[in-house]
């Protein structure tokens, strides 16, 4: 069995029917949909891979609601309102009540999640039994761009820390650059998004794992595949440290993570972990 615990509706310009065909092509099961909400100054469209005619972000909870709705046994329903919409938390409770959502994701907008509204909805989240998603990019002077230097989101790893402090009950699964960046303990987190070269010992991603139970890493996109792939051999040894804290995932529509991932030395026992017992045991199949 695999689930992909990281993916969109209508996204890179692909339908209902397009995301099916590539889940059976792809051997993936179960596919955790993920809403994206955010201000339409917060997000660029990535060369037209998402619509920016939609009102409340680029994917909608009504999108992956849709899915939902047309293979209810083929996702997981994942929704995270803005938490600064005042509503944020009621909406957050009604969704989940009213059409089963099992997962607070994804969160990418641009606050520091450690914003007062942003824990509160976490620990609501918490509460409802809900893992919650999110993207962390740092700050880059980026040219193509007016205005601000590029769409940092989220804060840095220290706010990350403080979010895990803040919230002990609930599940957080870290993702993106600015999450990734930290497999390895060197300065080049908010300089580049996609660091090469060996990991360094010591990485924060570690720091925290060991100190702090309720995270978890979504090992999607390319920046997840980046922390992995620019060091095998740390992979190797990464994935099996912290076998039961990975999910395998993908927020595109290749297999490039799964391709590594059996380039790698793993046990069977490893490879389900990550592929999909993890994965079951923050959300139960209903
Ligand atoms: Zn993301």
């Amino acid at each position: 069995m695999i689930i992909d615990a990281h993916n969109h509706a209508d996204w890179h310009k692909t339908d209902l029917d397009g995301f099916m065909k590539n889940m059976d092509d792809n051997d993936i099961d179960v596919t955790w949909i993920l809403s994206w909400e955010c201000p339409r100054h917060e997000y660029e469209n990535y060369n037209g891979a998402l619509a920016s005619y939609n009102k409340k972000g680029p994917v909608p909870f009504e999108a992956v609601l849709a899915y939902k709705r047309a293979y209810p046994h083929r996702f997981v329903l994942g929704y995270c309102p803005d938490p600064r919409d005042p509503d944020a938390i009621q909406n957050l409770k009604a969704a989940t009540y009213i059409h089963k959502v099992q997962v607070c994701g994804e969160l990418k907008v641009r606050m520091m999640y450690d914003d007062f509204d942003a824990i509160r909805l976490f620990r609501a989240a918490g509460e409802l039994g809900l893992p919650v998603i999110m993207h962390f990019d740092y700050e880059f002077p980026r040219s193509n761009i007016s205005g601000w230097p590029n769409f940092w989101y989220g804060g840095g790893i220290d706010t990350l820390e403080r979010v895990l402090k803040k919230c002990p009950e609930t599940i957080f699964l870290g993702h993106a650059p600015g999450f990734w960046a930290h497999i390895s303990n060197d300065d080049l987190y908010d300089k580049v998004a996609y660091p090469k070269g060996p990991v360094i010992e010591g990485g924060m991603i570690q720091k925290l794992l060991d100190k702090y139970d309720n995270l978890y890493c979504d090992m999607s996109a390319g920046s997840g595949l980046n922390a992995l792939t620019r060091d095998p051999e740390h992979a190797l040894r990464f994935l099996n440290q912290y076998q039961d804290r990975i999910l395998y995932a993908r927020d595109y529509f290749d297999s490039k993570h799964r391709e590594f991932l059996e380039s790698l030395d793993l046990s069977q026992q490893v490879k389900n972990k990550l592929y999909f017992e993890n994965a079951l045991k923050l959300v139960p199949l209903k």
